[in-house]
């Protein structure tokens, strides 16, 4: 996997850009999908999570079909694998995809970035909830049958296109958009990791002035935002600042971390993702405690921690691992998480030391920070 990180061949002292080439956000906007997707391509192959199709598909195809577009739309359930990819291309006709569009949570848009891949065309992301920044990136998670990460896939080009429709977002389930603000506030201490550091973006350079600023921007937004963008959403309304959210949450942290690099916050989620209980949780909230862990090991006295934990604990995003479903964690499974968090790529990103007894004793101090906020 580290060599999938290693770059695409560019000298080590260039740094390089990475974005979506068009975004187009708000209420409505699904309607718009053919449109967008006949200025790159005329094929398209769709594919769609099967339960977005249920409630979305008629629209989209009429969408599709006003543009003229010979689309081909194929459901899909997931999970994202080789096996799933290598059997979504079988049911692609022949002559079919000039372009790839990934309609659906995380799931569907990985597997229609894995078939762009393999199809060797531009792809069009259009995420129907906001619970990471996967959308706008090029990077895609793979996983074996056993739910483990197993390899990260990379297209040639960030998607083409993405389109973001806040009412569809407004409408899933919450735990989706505080995942995504959980995934999207720890890019600023990530990227300030990596330029204070040695650190390198997930493009194998030298982290741009862009990446740190644009992740600092997206905090700003989400600690201004957050609370009533997760009420507004409740309420199923789109508003200015759930508007602002879903950007920051989207298109800001992409930019953010693709361009500015990520650190521990991110490598902690390696161990979370099959932890006991923890497992269960969506990929921000794993993000969020990570976060806690990249704080407590970089121990920055610029960064107000007391902060970031109000703002989790008022989101309903974890700060103790008993947050995660894992109450009462023994020593072998902080440790397990420590050694998971320091095989990541990323943990080489911070300038302080993250060995495995560094990062026991960060786990061990958010441990203790949150019994003493419950007492
Ligand atoms: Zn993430």
């Amino acid at each position: 996997m580290s060599a999938l990180l290693d770059g695409i061949g560019v000298a080590r002292a260039a740094r390089r850009f990475a974005a979506p080439q068009q975004y187009l956000q708000g209420p409505g906007v699904l309607d718009d999908v053919g449109g967008v997707v006949a200025e790159i391509g005329g094929a398209p192959i769709v594919v769609i999570d099967v339960d977005i199709s249920e409630l979305f598909g008629a629209r989209i195809e009429a969408s599709l079909a006003a543009a003229e577009l010979r689309a081909q739309v194929i459901p899909v359930t997931g999970p994202v694998t080789r096996g799933v990819i290598a059997d979504t291309l079988t049911r692609v006709s022949a002559g079919q995809g000039d372009v790839v569009v990934g309609i659906g949570g995380g799931k569907a848009i990985d597997i229609a970035k894995g078939v762009a891949e393999a199809v060797g065309r531009p792809m069009v992301s259009v995420p129907t909830v906001a619970s990471n920044d996967g959308p706008t990136a090029s990077v895609f998670a793979l996983y074996d049958e056993f739910g483990r990460l197993s390899e990260l896939g990379r297209l040639p080009a960030n998607p083409a296109a993405v389109v973001v429709d806040t009412e569809v977002i407004a409408k899933a389930p919450i735990r989706f958009l505080v995942s995504g603000i959980g995934d999207a506030l720890a890019k600023k201490y990530e990227a300030h990791s990596c330029a204070r550091g040695r650190g390198v973006t997930t493009q194998g350079t030298r982290p741009l002035i862009i990446g740190e600023v644009v992740a600092d921007g997206c905090s700003r937004i989400l600690l201004r935002d957050s609370e009533a963008a997760v009420r507004d959403a409740l309420a199923h309304q789109v508003t200015p600042e759930l508007e602002a959210v879903v950007e920051a949450v989207i298109l800001l942290s992409g930019i953010g971390y693709e361009n500015g690099g990520l650190s521990i916050a991110h490598c902690m989620t390696r161990g979370l993702q099959v932890g006991r209980g923890s497992s269960a949780h969506l990929h921000g909230y794993h993000v969020a405690y990570g976060l806690l862990v990249h704080l407590a090991l970089e121990d920055d006295p610029e960064v107000d921690r007391d902060e970031i934990r109000s703002f989790l604990r008022a989101l309903g995003l974890p700060t103790s691992l008993a947050d995660l479903d894992m109450g009462e964690p023994s020593n072998a499974e902080i440790e397990a998480l420590a050694v998971a968090a320091a095989s990541a790529p990323h943990v080489a990103n911070t300038w302080v030391d993250a060995s495995v007894p560094s990062i026991i004793a960060a786990i061990e101090q958010v441990e203790k920070e949150a019994a003493i906020d419950g007492d």
